[in-house]
């Protein structure tokens, strides 16, 4: 066979060489020990968790090397794009701030490792295909979807693996001659790799989650370029992390299983492959076993769903690294207040067998993660959540900025802040009762005591209270009302006895708050007050005591 010939019936356009692209893909100058990553999501629309689970991954092997992380459209597979695909991947990676230092844009490329969409790249692919023609590695292959399927057929009734391999390679040795008799009628054709691998082989390999694995070495002729001249995962993915300078592929662990495949390939190019860090699934618990989050059945592997929920970024980044490495929760607790990024991510630290996503995890990561945010940011996010989300909050919260930022004050600061949002859509019902407007009295008084008392406790609560007062002064004349009307306001005695009371100080502070701020639960009465200031405290006390009347 002349290989040259064949290389050039099927290629005819492809007049550059391997050296030429080489030339322009000169190796990275880069510190000893900085790391390449990339992320490398096909456009369908959907972006899920794993896409933000392998990026963070990525962006923190790499600029934590002092390397470089960017991002390639992988657009290969049309059947599967949807019109502004790029854009959603664009937007879902920018609200989450990673960094890229190359890579597609909404602008274009950025970066001199382009182009980082894989359908304008067809022509280096081809390049390499042709190459590995003109040595005999790759060859065409005119099955069609009907001949395929026979002989998948065939496979099945004699129990054989199924596949394009060996004696099923039907076209692997076909003449010159025929092959330019079908190229002369227009036949469709795909490119295949001429596999010189074995099952009786075994292919050795280190994983940087997995550690040493074995397999047996890929024996399928697999498809390198389809019939429209552009490559499957397996070539796009060797050329492309060997011309763009990939040290480290992060990648589900789905692909371990065509990982022969492109350690044979890498190997026929005569080119080094990348470490690999295969992650494990993003697993979840379904009753008292565990699955894989699955699209169909859980929204929450969706990241719309964070958005829409209300998370915060810093919130889910931060989850992300509690799944990510094992010890990143110590490192936290520890660490209370560095930034996520100084901590030292590690593969070591990744999980082998399966991450589980825990969505109570999850609320309780978040509540932390704003708990030590200042007022104002707290402010900015709710506020930009709530734009988008819930206009008429947007607009109160708006309102009066300095009101709002006051509130959420609140027990912030210090060493143990309040945490009483996981979501933004928990700051209304935490806040409403501020707002007039959205502020609906639930009259749950506590039962002990008697409508006559609850009066009292108001009417007389209404005299006394004086905004000027400090808080120990507040909280005395709370309990010499107390007194007055005959409960305990030293709960050590009142424990002693409960029933010589009617009730203590607790209860009678309940009523106040109940009539205030509509509910049995909210932040720090004292503080409270002063925020909802004089007026409105009066009025409140005023409209309770007529609901009780
Ligand atoms: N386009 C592939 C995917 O979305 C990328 C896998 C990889 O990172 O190599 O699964």
């Amino acid at each position: 066979m002349n290989y040259n010939e064949l290389a050039e019936l099927l290629f005819p356009d492809i007049h550059t060489t391997p050296e030429d692209i080489a030339a322009q893909y000169p190796p990275r100058q880069l510190p000893e020990g900085a790391k390449v990553t990339r992320i490398a999501p096909s456009p369908t629309g959907f972006m899920h968790l794993g896409n933000l689970f392998g990026a963070i991954a990525d962006e923190r092997l790499a600029h934590q090397s002092g390397g470089v992380f960017y991002l390639r459209i992988e657009d290969t597979d049309q059947k599967r794009e949807v019109p502004g695909g790029v854009e959603t991947i664009l937007k879902v990676f920018a609200d989450y701030n990673l960094n890229f230092d190359e890579g597609a844009t909404i602008d274009g490329d950025n970066g001199a490792y382009g182009p980082y969409r894989q359908r304008q790249r067809a022509k280096i692919y081809q390049t390499y295909a042709k190459w590995l023609v003109q040595q005999g590695k790759a060859y065409p292959c005119f099955c069609t979807e009907e001949e395929l399927a026979a002989i998948r057929e065939q496979q099945a009734a004699l129990k054989e693996n199924f596949g394009y391999y060996g004696k099923w390679a039907v076209h692997r040795d076909m003449p010159l001659e025929q092959i330019k008799e079908k190229l002369a009628a227009g036949e469709p054709f795909v490119l295949r790799f001429r596999s010189e691998g074995s099952l009786e082989r075994r292919v050795k390999f280190t994983d940087l989650v997995k550690g040493a694995m074995e397999f047996p070495e890929n024996d399928q002729d697999v498809v390198l370029l389809k019939s429209d001249g552009i490559p499957t995962y397996h070539f796009a993915h060797v050329v492309d992390d060997h011309l763009m300078g990939t040290t480290h592929v992060v990648r589900g662990e789905e692909w371990l299983a065509t990982l022969p495949i492109h350690l044979q390939l890498f190997q026929a190019m005569g080119w080094k492959p990348p470490k690999y860090v295969h992650t494990a699934q993003l697993m979840k618990m379904d009753g008292e076993s565990k699955r894989k989050l699955s699209k169909r059945k859980d929204p929450e592997l969706a990241l719309d769903f964070y958005k829409q929920e209300g998370y915060c970024v810093p919130a889910v980044k931060e989850y992300i690294l509690t799944l990510l490495n094992s010890n990143y929760e110590d490192w936290r607790l520890a660490n209370p207040d560095s930034p996520m990024e100084s901590f030292p991510f590690n593969t070591k630290k990744m999980s082998v067998s399966g991450s589980l996503f825990d969505i109570d995890k999850l609320n309780d990561v978040s509540k932390n993660v704003i708990s030590r945010m200042s007022a104002q940011q707290v402010y900015t996010l709710l506020t930009q959540w709530a734009e988008q989300f819930d206009q008429p909050f947007h607009a109160l919260l708006t309102r009066d900025p300095a009101y709002a930022q006051s509130i959420l004050a609140i027990g912030r600061g210090g060493k143990k802040p309040r945490k009483d949002l996981a979501v933004w859509a928990d700051a209304k019902p935490y806040m409403n009762f501020f707002y007039d407007e959205l502020f609906q009295p639930d009259d749950c008084y506590p039962e002990n005591v008697s409508l006559e008392d609850r009066k009292t406790i108001l009417t007389q609560y209404a005299k006394l209270y004086d905004p000027a007062d400090d808080n120990t002064t507040w909280f005395d004349k709370i309990k010499g009302l107390t007194d007055q009307l005959g409960y305990a306001s030293n709960m050590k005695e009142f424990k002693k006895d409960p029933s010589a009371w009617p009730g203590n100080v607790g209860d009678v502070s309940m009523v106040i708050r109940v009539a205030v701020t509509g509910r049995q639960n909210s932040p720090d009465m004292y503080e409270v007050m002063g925020i909802l200031g004089q007026e409105r405290v009066l009025a409140r006390l005023k409209a309770a005591l007529a609901r009780l009347s």
